[in-house]
This record gives structure tokens, sequence and C-alpha cells, in this order.
């Protein structure tokens, strides 16, 4: 079985600590040679310039290539395509459109009244400048938006239809979860890549925590050992072993690229991605 093509996601730091984990977590990343990395778009645009800063900073100093988020919350269509020309004049031609989610405290999605009203409407006019490829998300449980269990397929080649060239998946527990969608996502029509969304698990309760906002199902039986692992102290390595087990799953059913949210701690997504046989590419002048 081939290595799998791998990818990293990060989120821009809003402190000078967090700056520093978020340079140890690409700098501890960046060797494993992923074919690109993420940065997130703070829930309501509440990132905007650290992201843009995050985003430059990554592509200027590590070469990689690097896909920004951008969601359509609280902008006007002018305003969001204003961050995608500055993203494109720094020579950042990736972007992964997104709707985004309510803003604090508002009960669900409200398009700006000069906004874009859907992720649609984002990649459409952001295919239309040429510019960008673009990735969206995908959904493999329900999302709670959605109004049927066939919505998120629907919508999915909705946006692929619009210009996206590719998907990455919210996270899941277990491979046939995914293996669902993508075989519904084929029968619907879409041939684009659909690429996992895999999250290493540093914090079991933060991760269950996680999912029920998003609606991922929480297996019974990985809630118990997560429980019996606690008590014997042995959290981090049922986390590893989860981890590398969905991976192995994925690739057998024939995965070929992973996105690794890694919550800019690098060291269980580093464990993870060394067991499905990928090593870091050392560089002589950065050792001698
Ligand atoms: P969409 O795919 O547009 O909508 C989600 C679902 O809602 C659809 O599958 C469909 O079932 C339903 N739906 C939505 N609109 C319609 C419509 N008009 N008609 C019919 N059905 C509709 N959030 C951030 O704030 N910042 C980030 O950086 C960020 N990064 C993410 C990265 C990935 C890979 C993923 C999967 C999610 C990310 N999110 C991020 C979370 C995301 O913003 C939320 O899940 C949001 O609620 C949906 O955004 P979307 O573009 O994926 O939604």
């Amino acid at each position: 079985m081939p290595a799998p093509r791998i990818s990293f996601e990060f989120f821009p730091p809003q402190s000078l600590d967090a700056s520093f984990r978020l340079w140890e977590t690409v700098q501890a990343l960046a060797p494993m040679q992923p074919s690109f990395v993420s940065v997130t778009y703070g829930a309501g645009g509440t990132t905007r310039t650290l992201t843009h800063e995050a985003v430059s900073t990554i592509h200027r100093n590590y070469g990689l290539p690097v896909a920004a988020h951008l969601t359509c919350v609280d902008a006007t269509r002018t305003e969001t395509l204003a961050i995608a020309e500055a993203y494109a004049a720094a020579g950042v031609t990736e972007i992964v459109a997104l709707r985004g989610d309510a803003p604090k405290g508002a009960a669900r999605f409200v398009p700006h009244p000069l906004g874009f009203a859907n992720s649609v409407e984002l990649v459409e006019t952001l295919a239309r400048t040429g510019k960008f490829r673009i990735r969206v998300g995908a959904y493999p449980e329900p999302h709670p938006d959605a109004a049927d269990s066939r919505a998120d397929v629907t919508w999915l080649k909705r946006k692929i239809d619009a210009g996206a060239s590719s998907a990455i998946t919210q996270f899941f527990f277990e491979a046939d979860t995914f293996f669902r969608f993508r075989d519904a996502c084929v029968k619907a029509g879409i041939d684009a890549p659909i690429i996992p969304g895999i999250l290493p698990i540093t914090s079991w309760q933060g991760v269950k925590n996680f999912a029920r906002r998003c609606g991922a199902q929480v297996p019974a039986k990985l809630d118990e050992a997560f429980a019996t692992a606690a008590r014997d102290g042995r959290e981090d390595l049922l986390a590893l072993t989860h981890c590398t087990q969905l991976c192995d799953k994925l690739l057998q059913g024939g995965v070929e690229d992973l996105h690794f949210y890694t919550l800019n701690r690098p060291q269980l997504t580093r464990e993870v991605v060394r067991a499905l046989g990928i090593t870091p590419e050392v560089v002589l002048e950065k050792v001698a």
C-alpha cells in the first residue's frame, strides 16, 4: 500500500503564547512533507487579519502550499472578495470556501444583507475569478442544518458543480461512516476527491463536546475505552491506537489523502503519521 498524501489544518494564534505554539507545530509537521496545509478562519470572521498573517507567513517561510479558509459570515461580498484578492496577491491560490457558523449568540446562520447567502454562491464567485483552487467542507454525518439524510450529499454536489475541486470532511470516529458517505457521493455523481478529516484525540472530553455540537456520533465502545484508559493513565496510547487504526482502515478502503486537524498540537499527529510509514525529511542545513 503506498503511503498516503497528508495535509494539516492549523488555526491562527490570538496571543503571543499561541504564536509560539503555532510555529512549533508548523516546524514539527512541515518535515512530514504535507501536500498542503490549511489555516482556519475564526467563527464570525473574528480572525480575518490573523488568518491572513498566518497563511502568508507559512507560505513565505516554509514554501508549503497553503489553503486559506474563508467564510461568508458577517461580511459583504466586496469585503469577502477583497480578502480572497489579498491572498492571490500574496501568492496564495488555494481557498477552503465555507458558509461558516452563526456568530456567537445567534441561533442560526443569517447572511449579511450584502453578503454571500451560502457556500455555493461563495464557491461560484471565487471560481469565476479563475485565481483559486477551491476546496469545500463535507459532512459524512448529518450537519445540524441538513434538511434530511440526503441533504449533505446533494448540497456537496452543488458546491462541486459550482467550481470546487475537492472536499474535506468533518471528523468522524469510524471508517464505515466515511465509506457510506463516499458511496452516496459517488452514486450522486460526485467525482471530485473527498478527503477524510482526521481528528487525533488529545482530549476525549473536549472531542465529545465538539462532536455533540457538530452532530458526529460518539461510539459507546470508544467512550467506554477512554473511560477505562483514563483510569489506567493510558489515554495517550489509546488515542494513538484509535487514530492509527482509523487511518489504516481508510487507506485499506482506497483512501489516498488524509487531512489532520492538528489543533496546533503536533505530537499525536506526528506519531500517527509516522506509524503510517511517513518519515520526516531532514534538511541537512538545519542539523549541521
Ligand atoms: P454548507 O455545506 O454550505 O452547509 C452545511 C449543510 O447545511 C449542507 O450540507 C446542507 O445540508 C445544509 N445547507 C446549508 N445551506 C443550505 C442551503 N442553502 N440549501 C440547502 N441545504 C443547505 N468554520 C469556521 O468558522 N471557520 C473555519 O475555518 C472552518 N473550517 C472548516 C473546515 C472544514 C473542512 C469543515 C468541514 C468545516 C469547517 N468549519 C469552519 C465549520 C463550518 O463553517 C460549519 O460546519 C458551517 O456550519 C457549515 O459550513 P459549510 O460551508 O461546510 O456549509
